[in-house]
């Protein structure tokens, strides 16, 4: 898998937190926010939880040093939801309370750990009320939990969902998802709270930003979230008309499910990458 990752240093900062501190600084320095996150998921062990945690903590030592205030993003089964619902909550409320003028925001996993999830971050948002909580469109259930979040003060980051769900769970046609979508943003940005619109599409984006016209939502009550190392052009564009656009800066080990993800979401990606490891691998370079 490491012939993977070329294709991996597009969509991810660095191995280590000193690599991935480059892009953050450029980022900020260009204006933008950043939401950081460690990869990671589905830890097999409660040290490699405890570990993810550490890793965490460490992590708001360094950025103290740059005077900043971040989002930070975690995945629940990185903090051991899979072994004990309880010990992964006690990790995150240790987050919570170590992560100063940062935002902690839940990541949003497969539909195996939908529930659970939500149930952490209610948990722990009744003593926290910065923490935040990703929201996939594609899902069923998710008008009734954005309802939900609405209600409690949570904070949500509502992106369209980019794991395989079976059609019992999941909205399976991109059109539909694309409606669903608008659907649920509309509430979010009328009464939600920070929310975040996390995606890359352009036909959402213009419907989005007519709605936010016509309904004069003002510009500091939510954020345009896009991944790193995606349509860098659409960033600058919204940043130009003076939205606040929040990139999200991935780095870590742990870098292959997550690649994997990115690289599946674009036809191109994969056939790029076949292609070229096919030319490396059989020797059929153009140039020799
Ligand atoms: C900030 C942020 C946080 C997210 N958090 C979560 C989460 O917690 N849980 C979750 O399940 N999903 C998450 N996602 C992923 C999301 O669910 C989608 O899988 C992903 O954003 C692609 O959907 P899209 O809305 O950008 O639309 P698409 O229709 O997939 O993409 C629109 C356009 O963006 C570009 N683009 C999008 N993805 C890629 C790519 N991988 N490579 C190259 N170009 C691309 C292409 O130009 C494409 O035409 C997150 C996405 C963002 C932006």
């Amino acid at each position: 898998m490491k012939l993977l990752y070329p294709f991996a240093k597009r969509f991810i900062a660095g191995p280590d937190l000193e690599t991935a501190l480059f892009a953050i600084r450029k980022i900020v320095q260009s204006g933008y926010f950043a939401s950081i996150d460690i990869l990671g998921e589905n830890v097999s062990s409660r040290l490699q939880a405890q570990n993810a945690t550490n890793e965490y903590l460490q992590l708001f030592t360094t950025l103290n040093e740059l005077n900043h205030p971040f989002d930070i993003s975690v995945k629940l089964s990185q903090l051991g939801l899979d072994l004990d619902q309880d010990i992964c909550q006690k990790n995150l409320e240790l987050l919570v309370n170590s992560s100063g003028p940062h935002t902690i925001r839940i990541d949003m996993e497969d539909s195996f750990h939908t529930q659970s999830t939500l149930e952490v971050c209610a948990a722990v948002h009744q003593n926290h009320p910065k923490l935040g909580q990703a929201i996939q469109a594609y899902l069923f259930r998710s008008e009734k939990d954005i309802l939900r979040c609405i209600d409690e003060g949570i904070s949500v980051r509502l992106c369209k969902g980019a794991y395989n769900e079976p059609s019992h769970i999941a909205i399976q046609s991109m059109d539909e998802v694309r409606k669903r979508y608008l659907k649920l943003v509309y509430p979010l940005l009328k009464d939600g709270h920070q929310t975040a619109i996390a995606t890359h599409d352009e036909n959402l984006l213009v419907e989005i930003l007519k709605f936010i016209e016509s309904e004069k939502i003002h510009s500091d009550s939510f954020y345009f979230e896009m991944l790193y190392g995606v349509r860098r052009d659409l960033q600058k564009i919204l940043q130009r008309k003076g939205f606040r656009v929040r990139i999200y800066v991935p780095y870590g080990k742990a870098w292959l499910p997550y690649t994997l993800r990115r690289l599946s979401e674009k036809k191109e990606n994969l056939y790029f990458v076949i292609t070229h490891l096919f030319r490396e691998t059989l020797g059929l370079q153009k140039l020799h």
